[in-house]
């Protein structure tokens, strides 16, 4: 197995006091999770550098709304032991529809959402990538709860238009 390591990259929260560290290896392995619609390519391949080639999921949600005040959400998934959050962070857990308790994770200080854990996700987290500049030229693999979506948004051309998770 080839293994190329990606360069660590930083985010932060609105405040700063709230940094997420992603340092994770591209193994050309996909993250593993009990949700067949999340068991997405690590890596889409189609740029050679960095985070360039992590794809992107947006989640259109309920809960994705109200924890983001905005109409969705924007996400990587990243395998846990490759995410290092410091800072004054809460957590708030709420049951989603699928039944799953979801814990979210955000900056006590200022509010910015940091990250959600769930079973859904496996050994990964779904890191909100809005906290980093480097997502604004990573493209989209994956709309999920596409049943929610807001009227006047349309589809992101060339992601997978998943309605909702069962
Ligand atoms: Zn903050
Ligand atoms: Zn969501």
């Amino acid at each position: 197995m080839t293994t190329n390591h990606i360069k660590p990259i930083t985010g932060n929260c609105l405040c700063g006091d709230t940094t997420i560290l992603l340092d994770t290896a591209d193994t050309g392995e996909q993250v593993r999770t009990p949700s067949p619609f999340l068991s997405l390519s690590r890596f889409h391949i189609l740029t050679q550098t960095c985070f360039n080639a992590l794809s992107q999921i947006a989640c259109h949600c309920q809960d994705c709304k109200q924890s983001s005040g905005s109409a969705f959400s924007t996400n990587v998934l990243v395998l846990q032991n490759e995410v290092t959050i410091r800072g004054p962070i809460k957590t708030y857990e709420s049951k989603a529809p699928s039944g799953n308790i979801v814990q979210r994770i955000f900056c006590s200080k200022c509010g910015s959402p940091i990250t959600h854990k769930s079973e859904a996700f496996g050994d990964a987290q779904a890191i909100q990538t809005g906290n980093f500049k480097q997502f604004s030229r990573v493209p989209f693999h994956s709309e999920l709860f596409t049943k929610n979506r807001w009227s006047g948004l349309g589809e992101i051309p060339g992601a997978r238009q998943v309605a909702a998770m069962v």
